[in-house]
């Protein structure tokens, strides 16, 4: 028997094959029934034209056995089989196409083999699990078979062998288990029937294989209450479901289906919030099947989370997790995608792959947007609970990217607001009356703390609508939208907010004319604010904290919260005293009178308004202190 070498490409792959990273070697087993499945289909082609073929569809399977004593698994079918000089040309070469090369965009050679675990390498796979490969062979016509049989990198033989009908049997001979390697799981029969669920479920012929069953034995002798003995009874199954859900037709598939195939599948306990299944073709010629849970992951709003959905090449599954298929704001989009565009065989390079699946994200973004503005506009209640799990990830896609993708994000967002509801920005504007200009919002820890902003007070009091930001990233993802339909938003603490005129120039007049007292305030506060003024603009508060400049006082939080963030940003605060309250006499007589306590009256009034806005106090100490010398003194 002669050893032919393999062609020099393929010597290269399979020194990459056999040197793989464990966690890809699995693989090997769709690859193998992937090929048994095309032949099967090319003989059952033929037989629909062909009558000599003499088989109906279900006569044709793949069938897998498992010797754990000699270590082999073997995976026959009776399809099309090969003859000699196929052997040869198919198994004795890898890249027939002729553009077989392992470049990457830039051209260069990848580092790692990931492209194994992801797309597959066909046949030559069987060498990660294998150290010894035989593969039996009769072509459909042919009165004789062969055997080809190779043990690695040196290469094959090809001679004369016996085969009763046409097909092909591949026995692969498994490694002894190595250091880290643990080869010998794949003689159990569970993990093979675990990788068949996984990788080859929707192959559209049975895979049947033996299994075990225990069963009780029959005991007529028996008595109550004594344990029932089990004894091994093996069967034939066939192990994969065949039909895919995604490949059934739409109207025949119930929701109750669709939420089991979601639950068990994405290992959810709830249902989805809503399922998503449709057909495409065109550009990208697909089938989707994508879910949005209903609650967040656990680790959804952490690095851990990695999103993507699975892709599969005619009911083979080929990745577990393309993140290019899903953008980010909408990663929390659970399913697949099956296109035939996208080939097991890497052969046909990696690159038409990364192109195909770009069109792909691009129409499932599009879908999953339309169906959501859908059910904003269609089912209320629950595009709400939708929100309320992922809202905060549409929040950051506005903001994200500076702001790439905010006109595609803003309509989908929903604020708490005085109206004590949730609207969108659309239902703001539509609320609006003529003489409003701006888009009102405060922000605050809680709905609580917001409500009970002095400014928040006055706006309200003034007829309009307030939105309530609660969440550190909505004040970001408005300062990225700027404006919505022509409209600016505008902190209500912000100091350029002034709603009524007259009571306003009365403020500034005083401000004007109380220049020394508030000086004094000022450097009574040490710097902590950049100005002391009054406002007419509190309605009943005494004093409010506002903030000048870029930067709020609820953005100063959130900014400051980030971890390693080094340089604290301080927001540029100013004390407003309200014009209209007693306090302000209260001030001015202190001020006249006895200037001790009136500093203690500042210290203690800027505490109040750090307290109402949600800002600790600088030093609890020394409130303490004041509160106490202001009685005594
Ligand atoms: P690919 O399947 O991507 O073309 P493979 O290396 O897996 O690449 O297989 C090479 C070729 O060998 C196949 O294209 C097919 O013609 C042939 N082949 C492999 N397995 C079988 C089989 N079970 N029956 C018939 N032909 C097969």
């Amino acid at each position: 028997m002669k050893t032919k070498p393999f062609k020099s490409e393929s010597k290269k792959l399979m020194d990459m094959m056999i040197n793989s990273i464990y966690t890809h070697k699995e693989i090997f087993l769709r690859e193998i029934i992937s090929n048994a499945s095309d032949a099967l289909d090319k003989l059952y082609f033929r037989s629909l034209t062909d009558q000599s073929v003499g088989m109906k569809k279900s006569d044709f399977c793949i069938n897998i056995e498992v010797d754990k004593q000699a270590r082999l698994i073997t995976v026959s079918d009776n399809g099309c089989g090969m003859t000699a000089e196929e052997l040869d040309k198919n198994l004795g070469t890898i890249a027939k196409s002729g553009s077989y090369d392992f470049k990457t965009e830039n051209g260069e050679t990848p580092k790692n083999v990931d492209i194994i675990g992801q797309f597959g390498v066909g046949f030559y796979s069987a060498f990660m699990v294998s150290d010894a490969v035989t593969v039996i062979s009769r072509a459909f016509g042919e009165e004789g078979a062969n055997r080809w049989y190779s043990t690695g990198a040196d290469g094959y033989s090809i001679e004369p062998a016996d085969r009763e009908n046409a097909g092909t049997t591949v026995i692969m001979h498994i490694k002894e288990d190595a250091e880290n390697e643990n080869y010998s799981e794949f003689l159990d029969t569970y993990k093979i029937q675990e990788l068949i669920k996984k990788y080859s479920d929707y192959i559209h012929y049975p895979i049947k294989m033996e299994v075990s069953d225990y069963k009780p034995k029959e005991n007529p002798d028996k008595k109550e209450g004594e344990a029932p003995e089990y004894e091994e009874v093996k069967t034939v199954k066939t192990i994969n479901s065949m039909v895919p859900l995604w490949k059934r037709e739409k109207r025949n598939i119930k929701k109750e289906t669709y939420n089991a195939f979601y639950k068990e599948k994405y290992y959810d306990y709830e249902d989805p919030i809503k399922v998503i299944h449709y057909k495409t073709e065109g550009d990208a010629t697909y089938t989707a099947l994508l879910f949005i849970p209903a609650h967040a992951p656990f680790d959804y709003y952490t690095k851990e989370y990695e999103k993507g959905l699975q892709l599969y090449s005619k009911g083979v599954m080929i990745m577990e997790k393309c993140d290019k298929a899903l953008p980010d704001h909408f990663s929390f989009v659970k399913g697949l995608i099956d296109s035939e565009d996208l080939t097991l065989n890497i052969s046909r390079e990696t690159l038409q792959h990364d192109s195909q699946i770009k069109l792909i994200a691009k129409t499932v973004e599009k879908k999953i947007k339309n169906e959501l503005e859908k059910m904003l506009k269609t089912d209320r209640d629950n595009y709400e609970k939708f929100f309320a799990a992922f809202g905060r990830q549409l929040k950051f896609g506005v903001y994200n990217n500076y702001g790439l993708y905010k006109d595609e994000l803003k309509d989908l967002l929903l604020f708490d607001c005085s109206l004590d509801k949730k609207i969108t920005l659309k239902e703001y504007i539509e609320g609006l009356t003529d003489k409003q200009e701006e888009i009102y919002y405060a922000s605050g820890e809680t709905i609580e703390s917001v409500k009970m902003l002095p400014q928040t007070d006055s706006v309200i009091k003034g007829g309009f609508t307030v939105l309530y930001l609660t969440d550190p990233v909505d004040e970001f993802a408005l300062k990225t939208l700027n404006e919505y339909d022509g409209k600016k938003f505008i902190n209500v603490c912000d100091k350029e907010l002034k709603l009524d005129s007259d009571k306003e120039k009365a403020a500034a007049d005083k401000t004007q004319s109380s220049k020394e007292l508030l000086e004094q305030a000022k450097k009574v506060l040490e710097n902590k604010v950049s100005a002391v003024k009054y406002t007419a603009a509190l309605g009943e508060h005494p004093v409010a904290l506002t903030s000048e400049g870029a930067i709020s006082l609820e953005m100063e939080k959130a900014l400051n919260a980030i971890p390693g963030s080094s340089n604290p940003v301080k927001a540029n605060l100013v004390l407003e005293l309200n014009l209209n309250h007693k306090v302000t006499q209260t001030l001015d007589k202190l001020y006249a009178d006895n200037r001790e306590k009136f500093d203690l009256a500042i210290k203690l009034l800027y505490d109040e308004a750090c307290v109402v806005s949600g800002k600790k106090i600088d030093d609890p100490l020394a409130h303490a202190k004041a509160v106490c010398d202001l009685l005594t003194k």
